[in-house]
């Protein structure tokens, strides 16, 4: 990962405190306010952050893998569904299929993923910072700002 993008990580492992604080003041916010205000500095934070230099959430967190994305899987690797769940996934606590090794498998050495135009819907999402009714999702995007550099980047944006 490029150092400066370790830099934001560093930064909200610190800030973690101020972040909550500032969470509890976005729960206060109109929903479209709210959505506004960070899907705009989720263009600005894509603007500076380049993915391919940083490949952390593919690194550390996986995706919860939904039967629609395994089918999928499956036909770009031209193996049958159950050989991708057996080869490639486990089920969680929740029930829900996640890779079962981290970084995830299909994460290639130059930050690529080997099944980009198949890759789950949550990959497709990550962060989950342009969508609508943000409010419905503030604790996970704070907690996102421990992974990804663009969620500490709209985080400390969002302070000024
Ligand atoms: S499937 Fe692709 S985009 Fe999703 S976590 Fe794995 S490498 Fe990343
Ligand atoms: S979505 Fe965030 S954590 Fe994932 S590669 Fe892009 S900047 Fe890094």
């Amino acid at each position: 990962m490029k150092p400066e993008y370790q830099q934001y990580l560093n930064l909200a492992e610190s800030r973690k405190k101020e972040n909550k604080k500032l969470l509890q003041k976005l729960k206060k916010l109109k929903s479209k306010e709210l959505d506004s205000l960070i899907n705009d500095l989720h263009v600005e934070a894509f603007e500076l952050i380049d993915c391919l230099e940083c490949a952390n959430c593919c690194s550390s967190i996986s995706p919860s893998v939904k039967d629609n994305d395994i089918q999928k899987i499956a036909k770009t690797l031209r193996i049958k569904p159950s050989a991708v769940v057996n080869k490639y996934m486990y089920l969680d606590d929740e029930q829900d299929y996640v890779m079962n090794c981290s970084p995830c498998p299909f994460l290639m050495a130059d930050n690529y993923c080997e099944i980009y135009d198949s890759r789950p819907l949550a990959c497709k999402g990550y962060p989950h910072t342009d969508r609508n009714k943000m409010n419905q999702i503030l604790d996970l995007t704070l907690k996102n700002t421990l992974i990804c550099p663009a969620v500490c980047f709209i985080f400390e944006e969002l302070k000024k």
